[in-house]
């Protein structure tokens, strides 16, 4: 009496068009949208560290929601349409220019090392970094002469992507900074978004704690991905206090963990 067994019915009937390291992408309701998952993996120094920790996607899909949100709002055109629950946000298809755009404030990371720069120490201006996305290679850094000499991004879209990104930079500077957080750098990636024969170029991704160095202002703690990095713990409680201090979560709230999970 085989039809009298429960039946399982996958929850997951989407079709995936991309699996990431932190993110997976499925096809979308309706033409032109995908569905970006947030999951908790996280990596780092190109994926030879890797860890799971509950409750990260939950997080970064609303601290990037809060985000994105604010940058529609004020006319920075941004791949985001909407969050759709606690790991999951519906969003814009484009086709993703392969860099990843870094904009600092602050000497951190691979700048402080690779010119010897005390951590910490303040640019004279922001500056705006370019690397290839590429994991085999280790995203290389790499100049707009390379950029246009292999066509990844034509001189107008480069344009087009800087001034993005120095908006995007001021934008959070002053969010950040008004809730006591100094925006060290960042990573941000673009995309073409076409509407009928025009395209124009918007922020896609995700822009979160994963992708920010984020430091209180006071104590100079880090509330960023380098908790991980550099085995210093304490990751979900970082995050959570950007949330909360961006008005995301309230003050005695943990993060819910759980929720949609993907179905291998
Ligand atoms: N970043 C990122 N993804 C990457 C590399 C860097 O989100 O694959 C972010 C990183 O979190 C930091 C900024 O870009 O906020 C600058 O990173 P850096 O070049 O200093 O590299 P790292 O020290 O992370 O290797």
């Amino acid at each position: 009496m085989d039809f009298l067994k429960p039946r399982y019915t996958p929850m997951n009937r989407r079709r995936r068009i991309y699996e990431g390291k932190a993110k997976v992408l499925y096809e979308g309701p309706e033409p032109g949208t995908l569905i970006q998952h947030f999951k908790d993996d996280a990596t780092a120094f190109n994926a030879k560290k890797h860890e799971v920790i509950d409750g990260k996607g939950v997080l970064n899909n609303r601290i990037s929601e809060f985000l994105f949100q604010h940058l529609n709002d004020i006319g920075v055109p941004t791949h985001f349409i909407r969050r759709l629950n606690m790991r999951e946000q519906l969003i814009r298809e484009v086709e993703i220019i392969p860099l990843e755009v870094v904009v600092r404030n602050v000497a951190a990371g691979s700048l402080a090392t690779r010119l010897g720069l005390e951590e910490g120490t303040q640019l004279p201006r922001s500056i705006i970094e370019f690397y290839y996305k590429n994991d085999a290679l280790n995203d290389p850094m790499v100049s707009e002469e390379h950029i246009t000499a292999f066509g990844w991004a034509t001189p107008q879209e480069i344009d087009d992507i800087m001034a993005l990104a120095i908006r995007v930079n001021d934008f959070l500077s002053g969010l950040f900074l008004g809730v006591g957080i100094r925006l060290v750098d960042f990573k941000m990636e673009t995309g073409r978004l076409w509407e009928g024969d025009l395209m124009r170029i918007v922020v896609a991704d995700e822009i979160s704690p994963d992708s920010c160095r984020l430091w209180d202002i006071k104590s100079a703690d880090k509330l960023d991905k380098d908790r991980f990095r550099k085995d210093l713990g304490g990751l979900i409680e970082a995050y959570t206090e950007v949330a909360k201090r961006l008005g995301i979560m309230s003050e005695n709230e943990k993060v819910q963990t759980g929720g949609p999970r993907l179905v291998q």
